[in-house]
């Protein structure tokens, strides 16, 4: 069982969190041996780091995001996270962009030895997870985790990962999570989910250790008001929310299009940069590369993220199995959305919008999925 089932939390009304004990939050985690990761405003945009104090928190920042663009801006508030989302959800901290996943050596009677590059990882807390990001976590631990052979690299990272969601109340244009059915409020898969007020937070535990953090904290109960203030700022985030797919299911209407010309119409704006790959909470393909010494002594096999829109991602022996960004794109979309439902049994977009805003050129998944789906060749 992972960490944030909520089955393993006791049912227990919420508590509230005044703002001016946050910081209370982050020294029990760190107490408890946790380094917190959490939301800071580094080079403009919206990341995730370790916090240091709850100063590092982008206190009265927003984000404004379109496609092809995400500015941040003050919000003139006090509120930490009235934003949507930056351009890295919980993938990287898991899933390593580079890594080292074992080495070989060479020993003195010229045998080879093989050892796992595994380092022991420290207890990270995730400070601000969205509900999309929860969403993506999920399928994410069911690639890596719940297949034939479970990755032990993301496991070691995953097994002792403490969540501290927010319930996003300020949707970017470019989010669509209402429409996958992932957000805009955390459901599950957190240890503590947070929705905040101008004067602080309604704090829910989702686990028995979530239990037992808020517990430590000693907070009063929240009142109906805060609460019906939480619920009503989620609504009104659905509601917000300009953009949808289609369906959730579009294997049958994406494979029947395999040759619409809305393929190359894409084709002709997209740049095959593989931005959106990156930004994606849920890509995850990579390539490995063996990187021995000159003198023979060693070895070392890396893993680094890949893209299907990189040539070298369908090359096999010889051949390029999809030599144009036509084909690349329609690999994606295709996949993404469509094959995903028989590898993992859902869609594999959280509807974040990252690959929207983050795109080069304002390339709209939401909107080539209509034209695809909808409009008949
Ligand atoms: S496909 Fe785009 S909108 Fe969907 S999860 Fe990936 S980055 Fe987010
Ligand atoms: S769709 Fe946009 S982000 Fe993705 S490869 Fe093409 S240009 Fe790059």
């Amino acid at each position: 069982m992972l960490p944030g089932d909520p089955h393993h939390a006791p049912i227990k009304m919420p508590d509230y969190l005044p703002r001016e004990r946050f910081q209370d939050l982050l020294r029990e985690l760190e107490c408890a041996g946790y380094a917190c990761i959490g939301p800071t405003v580094r080079d403009g945009a919206i990341v995730y780091e370790r916090l240091k104090s709850v100063a590092d928190l982008p206190a009265g920042i927003t984000d404004e995001q379109t496609p092809g663009t995400y500015r941040t801006h003050s919000s003139g508030g006090v509120r930490q996270f009235a934003w949507a989302n930056g351009p890295q959800a919980l993938k990287p901290l898991l899933f390593a962009p580079r890594e080292t996943l074992w080495r070989s050596t060479r020993e003195p009677d010229g045998t080879l030895a093989f050892g796992s590059a595994t380092l022991a990882q420290p207890k990270l807390a995730f400070i601000g997870a969205r509900a999309c990001d929860l969403a993506a976590l999920a399928l994410q631990d069911q690639h890596f985790l719940r297949g034939a052979h479970s990755d032990l690299h993301y496991g070691d990272r995953r097994k002792d990962l403490f969540i501290v969601a927010v319930h996003c109340s300020h949707p970017a244009q470019t989010c669509f999570c209402a429409s996958t059915g992932d957000g805009p409020s955390a459901i599950d898969g957190f240890d503590i989910a947070l929705g905040e007020l101008d004067e602080g937070y309604v704090a829910q535990a989702g686990s028995a250790r979530g239990h037992v953090m808020l517990s430590v904290l000693a907070l009063p109960a929240a009142d109906q008001a805060q609460i019906a203030e939480v619920q009503r700022q989620s609504e009104n985030a659905a509601n917000m929310q300009i953009r949808s797919l289609p369906g959730r299911n579009l294997r049958a209407a994406l494979f029947a299009n395999l040759e619409h010309p809305r393929w190359q119409h894409v084709a002709d704006r997209c740049l095959s940069c593989g931005n959106c790959t990156s930004v994606c909470p849920t890509c995850f393909c990579h390539s490995e590369t063996e990187f021995p010494q000159l003198d023979g002594a060693s070895s070392e096999h890396v893993r680094e993220w890949d893209s299907c829109f990189t040539r070298g991602h369908s090359y096999i022996h010889g051949l390029t199995i999809r030599p144009d960004t036509r084909t690349r794109y329609r690999q994606w979309l295709t996949h993404k959305l469509g094959s995903w439902h028989e590898q993992y049994g859902r869609s594999g977009c959280v509807g974040c919008g990252r690959c929207i805003s983050w795109c080069p050129v304002g390339i709209d998944i939401t909107e080539e999925a209509s034209a695809i789906c909808v409009q008949a060749p």
